[in-house]
């Protein structure tokens, strides 16, 4: 058993934590996020440092790097924000899933435009009425030979009203039972006739951006369709074996952050002339949180050295998302209490990071769901 990192992991997490302190370190992302921008140079300096063609093949045109590699890059975005690190594992996962399934016009497509970080995608996946229920979905895509013609509505994607971004969009090619059946993927250009895309108001996650995508008579070329028609749904779940099990190391960065912010506040304030960290209800506390993010962080990587070995690792991506996500939120919570009144004044980022962690447990598949997959893999059938 090892849990050591090689050199050249070491290396490329000591690079992605100067990089956080220069480009977008925590109060800056705070201030991003009040804005809704993203921060400027995040994109040109992550394509620099090569991070887009990391996680592909060298055969491929990539770097050979991998899940861990990615993990790795991730967790320390997420010390500045977990919209951060979905700058970057977000818009680049999709890209994965499109090149493992697509032809080879597409893959030329992410080998060109993605991995040199000129183009990055969102995922239209959830609607108005399926979010959990995801292969409820109903957005149409009518087969008419040469292109599909697509009407709908999806709902919270991630980053789709940015630049230079394509949206991978889950559609209905084949009747609606079963559900699973006869869904596909297709990739489509914002900017077609009948798109439109409007900005959700929500509590954080301002820097990407959440929206709603409505789709008219969408004309879609047929070359678009990514993997088979009507089977969009193992496409689907491969992206999201690999996003729950990648965007965990956001979680872990954001929570050991909000540690390392707390024990810094608990330090130096005093209170009945000492040091607030010194009492033990504080002390316990944060040893505890300890405990738990060091848990997060095992059970993340564990999965993501399951994946990059090939293997299977539904089960294990869902206890790590689980972990991690609910560990974030917990961070944020006890936070709060440490810093009491200054963490309360939004012009703490510990505000941020309670504002941000709270939706933790709700995006990218909630914690039920998780808690669903993992007790099915127990042999217990859930509703
Ligand atoms: C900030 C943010 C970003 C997002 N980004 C994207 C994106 O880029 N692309 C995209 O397609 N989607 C995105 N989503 C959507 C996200 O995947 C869904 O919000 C999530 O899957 C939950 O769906 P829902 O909100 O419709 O809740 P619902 O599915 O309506 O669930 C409501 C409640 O019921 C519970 N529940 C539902 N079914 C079960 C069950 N079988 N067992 C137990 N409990 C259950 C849920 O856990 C939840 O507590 C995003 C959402 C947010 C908030």
């Amino acid at each position: 058993m090892d849990f050591g990192l090689t050199d050249e992991q070491e290396m490329l997490r000591a690079t992605a934590r100067e990089f956080v302190a220069e480009v977008c370190p925590a109060e800056r992302a705070k201030e991003w996020d009040e804005e809704s921008a993203v921060p400027p140079g995040l994109f040109k300096g992550m394509a620099e440092l090569g991070w887009f063609s990391l996680p592909f093949a060298e055969e491929d045109g990539g770097d050979g790097g991998g899940p861990v590699e990615l993990i790795l890059i991730a967790e320390e975005l997420g010390r500045a924000s977990f919209d951060v690190a979905m700058c970057y594992v977000g818009v680049l996962i999709p890209g994965i899933t499109v090149f493992d399934w697509g032809t080879a016009a597409q893959r030329a497509f992410i080998r060109e435009q993605v991995m040199t970080g000129r183009q990055r995608l969102a995922v239209a996946l959830s609607e108005p009425d399926s979010g959990s229920d995801a292969a409820a979905l109903r957005t149409s895509a009518q087969d008419r030979g040469d292109h599909f013609l697509v009407n709908g509505q999806k709902m919270w994607c991630t980053g789709a009203g940015l630049p230079d971004t394509t949206i991978a969009t889950y559609v209905r090619t084949g009747p609606r039972e079963p559900k699973h059946e006869g869904i596909s993927l297709l990739l489509i250009d914002p900017r077609a006739d009948g798109v439109e895309i409007r900005r959700t108001p929500t509590l954080a996650r301002h820097i990407l951006g959440t929206n709603e995508v409505f789709l008219a008579d969408v004309v879609v070329p047929r070359e678009n369709l990514v993997g088979p028609q009507d089977k969009g749904w193992s496409v689907m779940l491969s992206n999201l074996e690999l996003e729950k099990v990648i965007i965990t190391g956001g979680y872990l960065g954001a929570a050991q952050a909000t540690l390392d912010e707390m024990l810094a506040f608990a330090k130096t304030r005093h209170a009945f002339g000492r040091p607030v960290g010194t009492f033990q209800a504080l002390a316990h506390a944060m040893a505890d949180l300890q405990v738990e993010i060091d848990s997060a962080r095992l059970l993340a990587y564990r999965a993501a050295w399951l994946l990059a070995q090939g293997k299977p690792c539904g089960r294990e991506g869902s206890m790590a998302k689980l972990k991690g996500s609910e560990t974030y939120v917990a961070a944020a919570r006890l936070g709060m209490q440490v810093c009491a009144g200054h963490g309360f004044s939004t012009e703490s980022v510990m505000s941020f990071r309670y504002r941000e962690s709270i939706v933790a447990t709700i995006s990218g598949g909630t914690s039920q769901i998780q808690r669903n997959g993992i007790a099915r893999s127990m042999g217990l059938r859930t509703y």
